[in-house]
């Protein structure tokens, strides 16, 4: 898996269950049994989705129960906080966040590393016929992350 890849550079234990990051990814490509359930489309994107921040969303079912007893039998349905659900692991671009804020740099030997990795299993998964589409997707946008990232930080030495 890619998170594994990722995150094995940080020595984190190899058999843990990856968190979910709440990057949104699983909710974009289909909805959930409880969401289909309650009337989301099998295709796309779950219309429950609510958007935090990029790469930051919450379960509107969750979000929008008020009584305590049902948002506690959603979470348990949806699965919540029971680890990352998708078949690849957490976005791409929300797992490079979260490594820059653990201290990441640019312009390290782990920042060439980790981009060279990740597009390596990201077409390598994009050729194994489950959901190109949305590994090909997911592969543009790490490449335009990367880019701003780099675009950015040599600004920011040559000023
Ligand atoms: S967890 Fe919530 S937002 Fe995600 S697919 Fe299920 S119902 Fe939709
Ligand atoms: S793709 Fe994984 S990490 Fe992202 S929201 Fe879905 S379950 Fe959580």
């Amino acid at each position: 898996m890619l998170s594994i890849t990722i995150y094995l550079d940080y020595n984190l234990n190899m058999n843990e269950q990856i968190e979910c990051n709440k990057c949104g990814w699983c909710c974009q490509r289909s909805a959930c049994p409880l969401g289909i359930y309650l009337g989301a489309s099998i295709h796309g994107e779950c219309k429950f989705l609510v958007k935090e921040e990029e790469y930051q969303y919450l379960c509107g079912l969750i979000t929008r129960e008020t009584s305590e007893i049902k948002k506690i039998a959603a979470e348990e349905l949806i699965m919540a906080q029971k680890g990352c659900s998708h078949k690849f692991g957490p976005h791409p671009v929300s797992l490079l966040v979260e490594l820059l804020n653990r201290g990441l740099k640019i312009d390290s030997i782990g920042w060439k590393m980790i981009k060279q990795e990740t597009r390596k299993e990201l077409l390598n998964f994009s050729q194994n016929k489950i959901d190109p589409e949305s590994i090909l997707i997911a592969l543009g946008q790490f490449d335009r992350y990367c880019e701003q990232l780099e675009n950015k930080n040599s600004q920011s030495r040559t000023i």
